[in-house]
């Protein structure tokens, strides 16, 4: 038994709507939270998407769905996540913004609230540390779409109490997941391994060694992966991949989390992949086709 019914989940975004809808799917009463009544819009539109897809599939039934969009809150206000058992946040990858507002829900929140940070570089403790309740927080890692991959990486601190990491592990478990426990180091375990390989797979591209669309069927048909690297990057958006990589090189002092020029240029250039309309792909058209950026010539690196 977790305790938790009322979800929290700060953050609109990709992730975060998608944690919202499984919690809501789930039987959660859950409220989201974004910065603008636009950006919920983005994000509840994205949801109704997702849950049509799931009806037309026979997933959940036409009532099942209503059930679940009613039991959705989207919210403006912070303080109106106040009275959740759980809060997890997916906001932008950047420490001192999700600081503060784990410094807000600290103050607004019941002791007995359990906070859980979706990060995917930061350590879980740079963040538990600036709260009140460093063992009631935990790390909840999911996977991008939430409604459709298994895994949720939970992640205890020095500090994180074993009944803390209990309750999150049987939530992960309640919201129909697969968990697997980690250590808080940047990256867990799946980032550890899978960013130095899609960075490398820019670097591929960013030296001409072959097209975008060779490069992600290569590694489709020769190594079984579902989806080629360029495709998945689009798929967790390119500024993302770059705040992640520029995190992880800090805490590792590795160049193999450097992120190639290449990519910052995309990402400068507004071109963050799926979510802006164009990446390695573009999405204008269906189905998408490689925007196939240019390969920097020697002056080009040495500019960027
Ligand atoms: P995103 O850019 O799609 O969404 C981030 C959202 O946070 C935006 O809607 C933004 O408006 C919102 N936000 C910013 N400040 C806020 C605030 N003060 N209060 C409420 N909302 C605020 O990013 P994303 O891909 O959803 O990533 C969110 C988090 O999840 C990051 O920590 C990221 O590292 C992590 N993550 C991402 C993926 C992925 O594949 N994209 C996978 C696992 C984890």
């Amino acid at each position: 038994m977790t305790g938790i019914k009322r979800v929290g989940v700060v953050g609109c975004g990709l992730m975060g709507s998608g944690i919202a809808q499984v919690a809501a799917v789930a039987g959660f009463d859950t409220v989201v939270r974004d910065v603008s009544q636009p950006l919920l819009d983005r994000g509840r539109a994205g949801i109704l998407k997702s849950l049509g897809r799931m009806v037309d599939k026979g997933t959940i039934t036409s009532d099942a769905r209503d059930a679940s969009l009613a039991r959705l809150r989207f919210v403006t206000e912070l303080t109106e996540l106040k009275d959740r058992d759980i809060i997890v946040e997916a906001v932008t990858e950047d420490l001192d913004l999700k600081n503060g507002i784990w410094r807000e829900l600290d103050r607004a929140c019941p002791p007995e609230t359990m906070f859980a940070s979706n990060t995917s570089s930061l350590t879980i403790g740079s963040m538990a540390g600036a709260t009140l309740r460093p063992d009631r927080f935990v790390g909840l890692h999911f996977f991008n779409p939430v409604p459709m991959m298994p895994l949720v990486e939970v992640i205890r601190t020095e500090t994180t109490s074993e009944e803390t990491f209990e309750r999150a592990y049987s939530f992960a478990r309640a919201l129909g997941k697969e968990p697997v426990a980690a250590t808080d180091s940047p990256g867990f375990i799946v980032n550890l391994l899978l960013v130095p390989f899609l960075l490398d797979a820019a670097r591929a591209r960013e030296r001409g060694t072959a097209s975008t669309a060779d490069i992600d069927r290569a590694m489709q048909l020769g190594c079984g992966h579902p989806m080629g690297p360029l495709s998945l990057m689009d798929y967790i958006g390119l500024d993302t991949v770059v705040r992640i990589a520029d995190i992880m090189v800090e805490a590792y002092g590795e160049d193999r989390y450097d992120a190639p020029a290449l990519l910052r240029r995309m990402v400068t250039a507004g071109h963050h992949g799926r979510k802006t309309g164009k990446g390695f792909y573009d999405y204008s058209a269906d189905p998408p086709v490689p925007a196939d950026p240019p390969v920097p010539t020697p002056s080009m690196s040495e500019k960027a």
